[in-house]
């Protein structure tokens, strides 16, 4: 591939972090960089708390079952979503249910959530989508009233604010992702967030298989626990690009709008940022306005051909195997087939912008 859909940016400093963390970062250094990235971390949020963990998967792992959920129990989420969001939900027997989206935002409809809580809903995912912020206000407050807890995946939202605020700081919790097609990386790896002591007790608790961490035997486990932990050489990355992050998001906003201006004019609805909310612009993305003949596949077929790597938006999971269910999502099952995912790695080059844009403008112009 000429153009690959996403690659991290590594400089001199990722390598000079990783080098340091693999030489000194041992016996009693051994959990250094993972405290700095941490601590960092959580300053960067606006928050009191973060855990690192081996990935977003884990973390999301780790806050559902710190919350207790388990078999009998309901997770609502948006059928757009990305498999790892929904596939904890099943490992620890409980049922994800699936929720419509905004066709605006493509985060999940407060409205259509409504319709689905029964007496057994025990958590609210609230993904937000290649950047684009949830109606979170409305979330949290259908949470509320119900003692519903609102989770925030906002693995895909680094660089995400809703009124001033960093997206993953709303809910009981937030995680996010740092695996290599993240705006920020540590090759793979992830955090959990949280002001809530008392959960992030929980979740560090279980990430120890199960050790209390203020105990006093050793080696003993109080429940059964999990390990997905950060290692310290990936944590010294994390620490790198962290301090690199201003720059990072900077160019990610610096892609989107390159590609926005580039395709102005064409049936097109982008990434969108509401008054009032920051975009972190992870992922370009291009839906083809209904009414307007559109055959993805074939636009996937011309990108390949000239060597680009773009990629399908997420399918709704209440299509896949392990998630099959019927439902009524009509927003959901109609944008997918309507949308793709354009490279927007960081070193993508205003040629290859244009290279990319020349691909979709020919295909809509025909
Ligand atoms: C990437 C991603 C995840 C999973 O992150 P990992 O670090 O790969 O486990 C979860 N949710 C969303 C929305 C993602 O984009």
């Amino acid at each position: 591939m000429q153009i690959p859909y996403a690659k991290p940016s590594i400089t001199d400093l990722e390598c000079s972090y990783a080098a340091e963390a693999c030489r000194s970062g041992w016996g009693s250094e051994c959990y250094t960089y993972i405290s700095l990235f941490e601590k960092g971390f959580a300053e960067h949020i606006g928050i009191r708390y973060a855990h690192a963990t081996s990935s977003c998967t884990g973390a999301l792992t780790l806050c559902l079952a710190a919350l207790g959920i388990g078999p009998g129990d309901e997770v609502i989420l948006a059928d757009i979503n990305w498999v790892a969001t929904a596939s904890p939900i099943l490992h620890l027997g409980a049922r994800p249910v699936f929720a419509d989206v905004l066709p605006d935002t493509w985060c999940i409809d407060p409205a259509s959530i409504e319709r689905l809580i029964t007496d057994r809903t025990r958590a609210i995912i609230a993904t937000h989508l290649y950047g684009s912020p949830c109606d979170i206000e409305a979330l949290l407050a259908i949470g509320s009233g119900r003692g519903i807890p609102v989770i925030e995946d906002a693995a895909e939202a680094i660089g995400t604010s809703i009124d001033g605020r960093a997206a993953g700081s709303f809910g009981i919790c937030g995680v996010f992702s740092f695996h290599g097609t993240k705006t920020l990386t540590t090759g793979e790896g992830g955090m959990f967030v949280t002001d809530d002591a008392a959960l992030m007790e929980k979740v560090e608790m279980l990430n120890k298989h199960g050790q209390n961490p203020s105990g006093t035997k050793q080696f003993w486990a109080e429940v059964a626990g999990y390990k997905f932990k950060m290692s310290n050489i990936q944590a010294a990355i994390g620490c790198a690009q962290l301090s690199r992050l201003p720059e990072l998001l900077a160019r990610k906003r610096e892609i989107f709008h390159a590609y926005a201006e580039r395709l102005d004019g064409l049936p097109l609805a982008m990434n969108c940022e509401p008054p009032g909310t920051v975009n972190g612009y992870w992922m370009t993305t291009a839906v083809v306005k209904e009414g307007r003949p559109f055959d993805r596949d074939r636009l996937l077929a011309e990108f390949l051909a000239k060597g680009i790597d773009a990629r399908v938006f997420f399918w709704p999971l209440s299509l896949m195997p392990p998630f099959k269910t019927r439902v009524v999502n009509p927003v959901a099952h109609a944008l997918h087939l309507r949308a793709f995912n354009l490279p927007s790695y960081h070193d993508i080059t205003h040629q290859g912008i244009e290279t990319v844009c020349r691909v979709v403008r020919d295909f809509l112009s025909r």
